[in-house]
């Protein structure tokens, strides 16, 4: 038995088959779909993307996986280099893992080891936001807010040293005048929180905490698993501001092969430097920087800036924004807000149960979609077609015209 994600096993409707996929179509042995969502956010190429397939595959003839403790290889010291002139500012030290879970508890024990090295153990606050999401292990768990997805954690009692801001400056100012020195890192989806619900914010909020974590001498920690390769409409959102960690997922690799990175500062980095063997980050994935990843990560980049995809999603929140104008301007008491940022497009409903049947209503007319609480949502692939993504709005738009 295949067991499935935060789903009640006994009542699922029974999966899709996949049988294969190409560009932004998903393809059942019955239908076509368009992946309206592109795979949990990830395959922003679109699938069997043939230079992707082409680099694994070359990658895979010549070496697949080998551990990075004791050994390199060219892949990963090409991806490490590519990185440092890539990513903003001196983001230039690379940890990687093969989730974005990983990758954020990575981030999260660093930050926490970089103040135990420096001798001040008080520093261990972690300040969050309201309606975060930043994985499913544990630490992760607590450093998010949900409710519905990290419940069981209240099996455990108290959660270990997190306070939850909303994404107000005033919230902010006084969360880091009450916690001051006892304060290690703030952590952020910047800009837009997906699984707690696609909120977005403004960059003010997270300039002000750039601001205030110099002055408290806190760490800034970007969790862009999902933000990061262009989804809010900045290539990352690191390029506006820059934070101390930054963690990138899902699309790093065009979603190919699972992969993660946490990206650090000179200053991160120089708190684990010494001659003291404990001051060392005592992490060590299995699976971290193998070839095969880098190889895919590597291309995936090199389509990424070769086919200029931040005009693709410049035009793609230009369609969005054109076509949910009448949804947003609707007197409809279960639309709640419309709001579109780079290649995210959110219906926010008023109670889930007015998005019961959407799943199955999609894919009728030939989309898959997966609404999740109040969230009607559109995530697509930047190599969409005007003319699809005009029909996974209008499929959004004929739902609420019944
Ligand atoms: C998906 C996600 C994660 C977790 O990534 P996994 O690869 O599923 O472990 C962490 N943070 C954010 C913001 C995410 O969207």
């Amino acid at each position: 038995m295949i067991w499935r994600p935060y789903v009640q096993m006994k009542n699922m409707p029974e999966p899709w088959r996949i049988v294969d996929a190409e560009g932004v179509y998903l393809r059942t042995p019955e239908r076509e779909l368009i992946d309206s969502i592109s795979s949990w956010w990830a395959l922003i190429h679109g699938y069997r993307h043939p230079e992707m397939v082409e680099a694994i595959r070359e990658q895979a003839s010549k070496l697949s996986h080998v551990m990075l403790a004791g050994l390199s290889h060219e892949p990963v010291e090409k991806l490490s280099a590519k990185l440092e002139s890539w990513l903003p500012g001196d983001l230039n030290y690379f940890f990687f893992s093969d989730s974005g879970s990983v990758g954020v508890e990575v981030a999260l024990k660093m930050a926490l080891q970089y103040y135990v090295n420096r001798g001040e153990k008080n520093r261990t606050t972690v300040l969050a936001l309201n309606h975060a999401y930043h994985g499913d292990t544990f630490r992760t768990m607590e450093v998010g807010d949900d409710p519905e997805y990290h419940f069981i954690l209240d099996a455990l009692g108290a959660r270990r040293g997190v306070e939850h801001i909303p994404t107000e400056i005033p919230a902010l100012e006084a969360a880091f005048e009450r916690l001051g020195e006892r304060l290690n890192c703030l952590i952020v989806e910047p800009l837009l929180q997906g699984a707690g619900g696609m909120k977005m914010y403004d960059v003010a909020f997270l300039r002000r905490a750039r601001e205030l974590c110099d002055e408290y001498d806190v760490l800034l920690v970007f969790d862009e698993v999902a933000t990061g390769m262009g989804r809010t409409g900045n290539r990352f959102v690191s390029d506006l501001v820059l934070p101390d960690i930054c963690v990138l997922g899902k699309g790093f690799t065009g979603g190919y092969i699972g992969c993660a990175v946490t990206a650090a500062r000179k200053k991160v980095f120089d708190g684990f430097w010494g001659d003291r063997d404990d001051w060392a980050l005592m992490h060590g994935p299995t699976f971290m920087g193998s070839p095969l990843v880098c190889a895919a990560a590597l291309k995936s980049i090199e389509i990424f800036e070769r086919d200029d995809y931040l005009s693709k999603i410049k035009r793609i929140e230009a369609i969005q924004k054109r076509e949910l104008a009448e949804l947003a301007t609707l007197d409809d008491p279960r639309i709640k807000d419309v709001r579109v940022l780079g290649g995210c497009a959110c219906v926010e409903v008023d109670k889930p149960e007015t998005l019961d049947g959407y799943r199955e209503f999609a894919y009728e007319r030939g989309i898959f979609s997966r609404p999740f609480s109040t969230c009607l949502y559109a995530m697509v692939p930047y190599v969409i077609e005007e003319e699809e993504l005009v029909r996974v709005i209008a499929t959004m738009k004929e739902w609420f015209a019944r």
